[in-house]
């Protein structure tokens, strides 16, 4: 099925630029939807629209019984002004493709066409779900919600882009057993303090010197409490507080972010910053309420189905083509960790990084492109993968 997969770039590469022209934001994708049930309903595929979100879960059943495999794209976009200069930029203004999820759409459908057109040697089921909401980690939680996971015995997406390291040419498939991208959550704090004239700090509580000191004593955890081999990463992203030079304001909010691969390190980092933040405002007569706004686990791949993805790959795109050696530690996330929580399955990653053509700049950046030729390698491992797992 690799030649069809290959017949069907172009088919490919015009559903990705569609959907660039009209990336939407979140978990309400009307635009987006209708592109994709429009393609659905001419290759004659079943599918459900989410009844939470712009989700679409459909299926193919195999004319034989068998397992259900279920294949994921996630669909949403970010809120980024384009200044990539290609012809199908983005006709939303402030919105944008930019860590190409467009791709993950149309490569998904590639598959879905080649896999529908065997139906009939199918043993087996193949489930699919265009997710909603990756970019705030609350899709995949509404797909299961919605059942996508029920009755599923393994499930697969892939990453294109650069996310694991620019260097790594394009066409390049990277599945690595066990943890391959890191959890991620957000902490929120509020230190109050007692305002007054900045002439007379005594008569008052300083809530930015005390958050000065929390900034300073959280980056400790990372320094003095977590093992050096074991990656653990607390970034405060904001700080706002205070409106004038000479007045000492009541309050000042801090917002961050925490990431680790291990589940023990990253609940020890949730907890210690509730600890130091309530200790350190109080040490300096303040007080600080802390919330923690928990995200995805880290994605962690089940070794048998990644090994199965991995071998799958090197069928079709050829073994020198395929990285199934642990990449260097990735702390960005991924609502893919749901899935793989509760069912086997396999996150991968799909290089499209390279520099003549102007695809290897960081994702989420305002000229981010993908390179458009890898397009059949992605549409193409996913149908060896429903292969190797159904047992065709
Ligand atoms: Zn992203
Ligand atoms: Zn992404």
């Amino acid at each position: 099925m690799w030649q069809e997969c290959k017949d069907l770039q172009e088919y490919i590469v015009n559903i990705r630029r569609a959907l660039h022209q009209i990336p939407e934001l979140g978990t309400n994708l009307p635009e987006t939807q209708a592109v994709i049930c429009a393609e659905l309903d001419k290759l004659g595929i079943e599918y459900r629209k989410n009844q939470g979100d712009s989700g679409i879960t459909g299926s193919i059943k195999g004319e034989k019984p068998g397992k259900t495999i279920l294949l994921r794209a996630d669909i949403d976009a970010l809120p980024i002004t384009e200044q990539t200069g290609i012809p199908f930029t983005s006709k939303h203004e402030g919105c944008m493709h930019a860590c190409g999820h467009d791709a993950h759409a149309a490569m998904l459908l590639g598959a879905l066409r080649v896999l529908n057109s065997h139906k009939a040697e199918l043993p087996g089921n193949v489930r699919f779900v265009f997710q909603t909401g990756e970019e705030i980690s609350k899709g995949a939680k509404i797909a299961i919600k919605e059942g996508v996971l029920d009755g599923v015995d393994a499930v697969f997406g892939t990453h294109i882009g650069s996310l694991l390291d620019p260097a790594i040419p394009s066409g390049t498939f990277i599945v690595v057993p066990g943890c391959c991208m890191a959890s991620f959550d957000r902490f929120i704090l509020k230190i109050r303090g007692t305002g007054c004239h900045g002439s007379t700090p005594e008569k008052g509580v300083d809530p930015i010197t005390i958050a000065s000191h929390i900034v300073i004593s959280l980056q400790e955890v990372i320094a003095r409490e977590i093992a050096a081999p074991s990656p653990a990463v607390m970034t405060v992203g904001r700080i706002t507080g205070g409106f004038a030079y000479n007045v000492i304001p009541n309050e000042v909010e801090l917002e961050g972010t925490i990431r680790a691969f291990d589940e023990d390190v990253r609940q020890h980092m949730a907890k210690r910053i509730g600890e130091i933040s309530s200790s350190v405002a109080a040490t300096f007569r303040g007080s600080c309420d802390y919330e923690m706004d928990w995200g995805a686990p880290p994605v962690i791949n089940d070794a048998a189905m990644a090994k199965l993805a991995g071998d799958a790959a090197k069928r079709v795109l050829g073994e020198e083509h395929v990285q199934t050696s642990r990449p260097a530690p990735n702390m960005a996330g991924e609502d893919f960790a749901y899935y793989l929580a509760e069912k086997p399955g396999a996150f991968m990653f799909l290089s499209s990084s390279d520099p003549a053509k102007k695809t290897d700049v960081p994702h989420h950046n305002p000229k981010f492109n993908v390179d458009e030729d890898v397009f059949c390698k992605g549409s193409a491992v996913f149908v060896a993968i429903v292969e190797d797992f159904l047992g065709c």
